[in-house]
């Protein structure tokens, strides 16, 4: 066994023993694949990964392009500039960091007719930080009302970045209330069923306080230069 398929299988064994412990649905994972070069991904996808996450548009295009013969699944997970929704529409099939109503009709209006609808996750910056992207909670219900009413994109949840307390309980305390606004809006938009929180450090946590998906990077690849290439 390679050490890329080692390591996904030790992030599938801590996954599942986190959700039968907690009693929860395990989640599902992305690969955060930010810094890594097409090939580390591909292999990646050979061990049976299909979800890989990406910080920046531009960044990602050249490797999407270059692995389009393994019709994987791209997801958004960086800040989105008005000037970028074009192609973050184009090419990627969720993103998970819409958190203002400016972006939202843009990504909608240049999601191509030929693919189906875009899946957007709503951003929330659930600790208050000031220096983060997300939206206040407050702002939830509004945001999630002007995507709903866009055809061409599909809501589909919420996703965080918690701050990187050192105390766990601090952590837990963050999905936990993630978990809370989560159901708030799924009782006004029954379909949607993706939570998107917790990452190396603290993906089980999330897991055990109610993620459905889990946005891995060094875990899996090892870790990478603090900026991309
Ligand atoms: C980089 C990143 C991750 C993954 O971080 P790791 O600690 O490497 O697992 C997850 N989500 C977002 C939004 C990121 O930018």
């Amino acid at each position: 066994m390679n050490p890329l398929e080692a390591a996904l299988e030790d992030v599938h064994t801590l996954l599942h023993n986190a959700a039968a412990r907690s009693g929860r649905p395990s989640a599902s994972l992305l690969a955060v694949s930010k810094t890594q070069p097409a090939s580390r991904i591909r292999a990646l996808a050979e061990a049976g990964q299909r979800a890989f996450g990406e910080n920046y548009v531009q960044e990602a295009l050249g490797k999407i392009a270059e692995l389009v013969d393994l019709d994987l699944d791209w997801h958004l997970i960086g800040p989105l500039q008005s000037n970028k929704c074009r192609e973050a529409a184009e090419h990627f099939g969720w993103v998970q960091s819409v958190d203002r109503a400016k972006i939202i009709e843009p990504l909608a209006r240049f999601r191509p007719a030929a693919l189906p609808a875009l899946n957007v996750l709503i951003q929330v910056n659930v600790d208050g930080e000031a220096s983060k992207s997300g939206c206040a909670p407050a702002d939830i219900e509004a945001l999630a009302a002007a995507i709903a009413a866009q055809s061409r994109l599909r809501l589909r949840g919420l996703m965080s970045i918690g701050a990187p307390y050192e105390d766990l309980a601090q952590r837990r305390a963050s999905f936990r209330r993630m978990h809370a606004l989560f159901l708030a809006l799924q009782a006004e938009h029954p379909q949607i069923d993706t939570l998107s929180m917790g990452m190396s450090e603290d993906f089980e946590l999330a897991i055990e306080e109610g993620a459905s998906m889990v946005r891995v990077g060094s875990r899996l690849f090892g870790s990478r230069p603090a900026k991309p290439v």
